[in-house]
């Protein structure tokens, strides 16, 4: 019934809170491409594509968005893009179900691809979102990666004209606080640059998300990058603190560093201690904090700060309380994909399966620790 849809590009990741939304290529990869604990964008090189180019992108989702409404009109829904009309595009038009789904969503969320968007001209970028607007003007909210020091390449001014033209929030990975970390890491950054490229966002009145990996400091600097962490992220006040726990695959340069024993990583419950060193020292703000990633071992640490702190803590004392056995089991029952909460070691249809792996792995000699990091490295 149709003609093939015209092609567009999409990148390899977004951030998890950004699961539901259209992702709209700006540039190609990662201009920095450095990071130690970074496997992403390893071996491909950086491009910044043309305003041309993006806009011939954003005429295709609209395109996409127009056949999906025809069909819609054809199976008698009016037009809507509802689950029935989605079904129908995922069995007989794969090509436009990132389109259906997405208006199936509510057609609302759009992230800027890939790692570092603002590296564009602030004039293509401000153009780049008017077309995107004016093609779907469902659109709500708009959000992007950028680094830190891309950040400080822009003026206050210039975030105002891009909130203006529809951009809404700012991604930024932090990763820590701590100049040693970062230095070690090659983040290309510093403390003080990432407070002062946090303040110009919050400036313009964007919102604002940062990312803190969770044992980056590894054995040596874990207590450093707990403090600084929370002490740069203090001096921004983000709206949103965002954590993942490292783990490392062997695409990151950081691989051979464990390997060969420079880089030690953390067990589980050294984690666990320095994340609650870390939120313990997050103090006057008002941030949102999220540990929505799959790596993460407490997923239920959550909450507004400061009133949700004590809630946040409590959670983390609860597990650091439960006896050692138990905690051993909660990670292999968190990491098999049983245990989303330790009230879940509770459900026996959980964690039977759970302790019977258990058993199975003593018995064999391996050690409990060993075998979860191998098992982080399947969400990355
Ligand atoms: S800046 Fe971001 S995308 Fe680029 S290498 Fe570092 S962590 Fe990876």
């Amino acid at each position: 019934m149709f003609a093939s849809s015209p092609a567009y590009e999409q990148g390899p990741i977004r951030p998890p809170s950004e699961a539901g939304s259209l992702l709209l290529r700006l540039t190609r990869n990662c201009p920095w491409n450095r990071c130690l604990f970074c496997p992403v964008y390893k071996g491909d090189k950086f491009s910044r594509r043309s305003l041309d180019e993006i806009k011939n992108d954003i005429g295709s989702m609209a395109e996409a968005a127009e056949k999906i409404r025809i069909l819609s009109l054809e199976s008698g829904f009016g037009g809507e893009v509802n689950r029935q009309v989605a079904a129908k595009v995922q069995a007989g038009h794969p090509d436009l179900f990132q389109v259906a789904f997405w208006l199936f969503r509510g057609g609302e969320n759009v992230f800027l691809q890939d790692g570092d968007s603002l590296l564009l001209p602030v004039d293509d970028l401000v153009e780049a979102l008017r077309f995107l607007k004016e093609k779907f003007p469902s659109i709500t909210r708009i959000t992007t990666y950028a680094r830190s020091r891309t950040l400080l390449r822009r003026s206050v001014e210039d975030f105002r004209r891009l909130k203006k033209a529809g951009l809404s929030r700012i991604h930024v990975g932090l990763e820590s606080g701590n100049d040693a970390v970062l230095e070690y890491m090659q983040k290309g950054v510093s403390g003080a640059q990432h407070v002062e490229a946090g303040k110009r966002v919050k400036a313009a009145g964007l919102s604002l998300s940062e990312y803190v990996i969770l044992g980056l400091g590894g054995k040596k600097m874990w207590r450093d990058h707990a403090l600084d962490s929370a002490r740069v992220l203090n001096a921004i006040n983000p709206d949103y603190i965002r954590v993942r726990t490292l783990a490392v695959p062997s695409a990151s340069p950081l691989y051979e560093k464990v390997r060969n024993g420079e880089f030690e990583l953390m067990p589980d419950d050294d984690v666990i201690r320095e994340e609650k060193l870390f939120i313990e020292r997050l103090q006057g703000i008002d941030s949102y904090f999220y540990s929505d990633h799959i790596l993460n071992l407490l997923e239920e640490v959550n909450g507004k700060l400061p009133e949700d702190k004590n809630s946040m803590l409590e959670v983390i004392d609860r597990y650091l309380q439960l006896p050692a056995v138990e905690r051993e089991q909660f990670c292999l029952g968190r990491r098999t994909g049983y245990f989303r909460t330790i009230d879940d070691m509770q459900n026996a249809s959980l964690s039977k399966p759970v302790e019977k792996s258990y058993r199975q792995l003593q018995e064999k000699g391996i050690s409990v620790d060993e075998y979860i990091k191998k098992l982080m490295l399947r969400f990355i």
